[in-house]
C-alpha cells in the first residue's frame, strides 16, 4: 500500500512534469542559422519562474495528500527520510498521540518536500515553503477532513532551510486547547530535539482551555455572582451534554442508517415492476417509506430524527414482508418486531432462547433465516457495528444506538415492543439521567457539593464531546469531499480554536 501510493504519486507528479516540459521543449532556443551573419544566434529564453512555482506547489499538495492518507487515525507518521526520530520514540509518542483527549495527528517530514524555492537558489537564501505557519497544519486537516489537533514538524538543518513546528485545532464545537502555547512551550523547551518537542506539545495540547471566568468566578462578585455563574455554567453544561451526546451518537448512526437505506432501494430496484393493484400500491408505499427515510436522516440533527429514520425503515421492511406474502397469495402477516439478531433481516417469524455474555437466558424472536441457523446449530449472523475500530454486537452501543434500536422497536403508533436485552434499555435510561441530572433544578438541593461538580462535569463531559471525530465513517465521507488538489484555504473548514507556528 505504502509503495503503490508512492508510486502513484510519483507517477502523478511525472504527469504532470511532463506537460510544461513538451511545451518547454518546444519553446527551447535552438540555433537558427541566419543566412546574412556567419555566426548562428540564439534567442534568449527567460527561465519559467512562475511555471517552475506552480509545478513545486503541485507536487508539495500531492506529498500532502500522501501524508493525510497515513493520518486517517490520531497519531503519528514520519517520513522515512527524517532520522532524527527512531523506531520507539516514534511508537512511544504514537501511543500518547492516540491516548490524548483530543485527537491529535502528526506529520513529520523534510521541508524540502513542500519546498516552493527555485532549485538552484544559494541555500543563503531563506527557504519558501508552499504554505506558511498554520496553514501548513490546516493543509493536513482539509485533507484528512475529521476535527481535531493537526501538527507539522517540518524537518531541515536550520529555521532559513525550513525547520517549523506548526499546529490548529480545528473544531465547530467542544472546547478550546492550549494549541498554541504548546507550539511554544515545545520549542521554547526542547528544539531542536524532536521526541522532546513533540512530547511536550502532545502534554500541553491536550489541556482544556477553559474560559477566563470559571478560573475567575470565586472572586467575580461575591455569594450572588457565583449563584448565578453557576446556573448559568450548569444550565449551559447540560445543554452542551445533551448535544455532545447526540452528536456523538449520530456520528455512530447516521452511516449505519444510510448504508440501510441504499441497500434497500437496492433491493427494491432489483424487483420486477408489477401491474397488478395491491401489489404495485404496497411497492409505491415502501418506496415512499424509504424516502421518506432518507430526507429525514439528510436532515438528521440528533436522537430523535434517527429514532424516526429506524422505525420508516422497519416499516418499510414490513411493507416488503407483506409484499412477499400477496406475491406467494398468502395473507399478510401480523407487524412484528424486527429479527433480534440484527433488525435488517426483517420482521420476526420465531422465538429462540439466547444469553447475552455473562447474562441469563430469555426468549428473543428471529427472522425465518435466523430460526434455520439455530436449528442447524450455527452462530446466529449477528449485526455488528464498527466504532473505533473495533466491531462490537449492535446492543452492547446502548447509548450510541439507542434510538436506532427504539426506533426499530416501535410500532409506529406510540407502542413499542419490549426489547429483550435490559442492559440496552438500562443504557439508554442512564443517558437520560445524565441529561436530567445537568439541568440546574435538579442541583439545588445540594448546592456546595454541585459548584464543583459542575466545573469538573463541565470540562470531562468537553472532552467527550471531542472523540465524536474519530468515527470511522464520517471520516471517510469527508476524506473524498475534502480532498483538494491544490492550496489555498477552504470554505468548509470547522473554526480554528487555537493554533500556532514556530521556526527554530
Ligand atoms: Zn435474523
Amino acid at each position: 500500500m505504502n509503495r503503490c501510493a508512492r508510486l502513484l504519486v510519483a507517477a502523478a507528479v511525472i504527469a504532470v512534469a511532463t506537460l510544461p516540459g513538451l511545451a518547454a521543449q518546444a519553446a527551447t532556443p535552438s540555433p537558427t542559422p541566419t543566412p546574412s551573419k556567419t555566426r548562428p544566434t540564439y534567442r534568449y529564453t527567460p527561465p519559467d519562474l512562475a511555471g517552475e512555482r506552480k509545478l513545486a506547489q503541485a507536487k508539495a499538495a500531492q506529498y500532502m495528500n500522501g501524508v493525510a492518507a497515513k493520518l486517517g487515525e490520531p497519531g503519528i507518521w514520519v517520513d522515512p527520510e527524517v532520522k532524527s526520530l527512531d523506531k520507539t520514540e516514534i511508537a512511544e509518542l504514537d501511543r500518547a498521540a492516540k491516548a490524548a483527549r483530543v485527537p491529535i495527528r502528526i506529520a513529520v517530514f523534510p521541508a524540502s518536500e513542500i519546498s516552493i524555492s527555485p532549485s538552484g537558489t544559494m541555500s543563503t537564501y531563506k527557504t519558501n515553503l508552499a504554505w506558511k505557519g498554520e496553514e501548513i497544519a490546516d493543509q493536513l486537516y482539509d485533507r484528512v477532513g475529521v476535527e481535531g489537533v493537526y501538527v507539522v514538524l517540518t524537518h531541515a538543518r536550520s529555521e532559513t532551510a525550513g525547520r517549523g513546528l506548526h499546529a490548529v485545532q480545528r473544531a465547530d464545537k467542544g472546547p478550546t486547547y492550549h494549541v498554541e502555547s504548546a507550539v511554544d512551550q515545545a520549542v521554547d523547551c526542547c528544539s531542536p530535539y524532536y521526541d522532546e518537542m513533540l512530547a511536550k506539545f502532545i502534554e500541553r495540547a491536550q489541556q482544556v482551555d477553559q474560559p477566563f471566568y470559571v478560573d475567575a468566578a470565586p472572586y467575580a462578585g461575591g455569594v450572588a455572582g457565583l449563584v448565578a455563574l453557576w446556573w448559568g455554567v450548569t444550565a449551559f453544561g447540560a445543554r452542551r451534554v445533551r448535544r455532545a451526546d447526540e452528536q456523538r451518537n449520530l456520528e455512530v448512526v447516521r452511516p449505519v442508517l444510510n448504508l440501510e437505506i441504499i441497500a434497500l432501494s437496492e433491493r427494491i430496484a432489483a424487483r420486477q415492476v408489477t401491474a397488478e393493484p395491491q401489489q404495485s400500491k404496497l411497492l409505491r408505499d415502501v418506496l415512499d417509506t424509504i424516502e421518506k427515510a432518507r430526507q429525514r436522516l439528510d436532515a438528521a440533527e440528533g436522537d430523535s430524527d434517527t429514532e424516526a429514520v429506524a422505525t420508516l425503515l422497519g416499516s418499510a421492511r414490513y411493507g416488503l414482508a407483506c409484499l412477499d406474502a400477496v406475491r406467494a397469495g398468502r395473507p399478510m402477516p401480523e407487524p412484528t418486531p424486527p429479527c433480534f439478531f440484527d433488525p435488517r433481516h426483517g420482521p420476526s417469524t420465531a422465538e429462540t432462547d439466547w444469553a447475552p455474555e455473562g447474562g441469563s437466558t430469555r426468549k428473543v424472536e428471529i427472522c425465518t433465516t435466523c430460526a434455520a441457523r439455530v436449528a442447524a446449530r450455527q452462530e446466529p449472523a449477528v449485526m455488528m457495528v464498527t466504532v473505533r475500530n473495533t466491531p462490537r454486537p449492535y446492543w452492547t452501543l446502548g447509548e450510541e444506538l439507542g434510538s436506532y434500536i427504539d426506533g426499530y422497536w416501535s410500532q409506529g403508533d406510540g407502542r413499542r415492543w419490549r426489547y429483550p436485552d435490559d442492559e440496552v434499555r438500562r443504557a439508554g435510561d442512564r443517558m437520560r439521567a445524565r441529561w436530567r441530572a445537568r439541568r440546574p433544578g435538579a442541583r439545588m438541593t445540594s448546592f456546595t457539593d454541585d459548584v464543583g461538580d459542575a466545573f469538573d462535569g463541565w470540562v470531562s463531559t468537553s472532552g467527550s464531546s471531542n472523540n465524536s471525530g474519530s468515527s470511522g465513517s464520517s471520516r471517510r465521507r469527508s476524506y473524498s469531499s475534502r480532498t483538494r488538489s491544490s492550496g489555498g484555504g477552504s470554505s468548509r473548514r470547522s473554526s480554528r480554536r487555537s493554533g500556532g507556528s514556530r521556526g527554530f
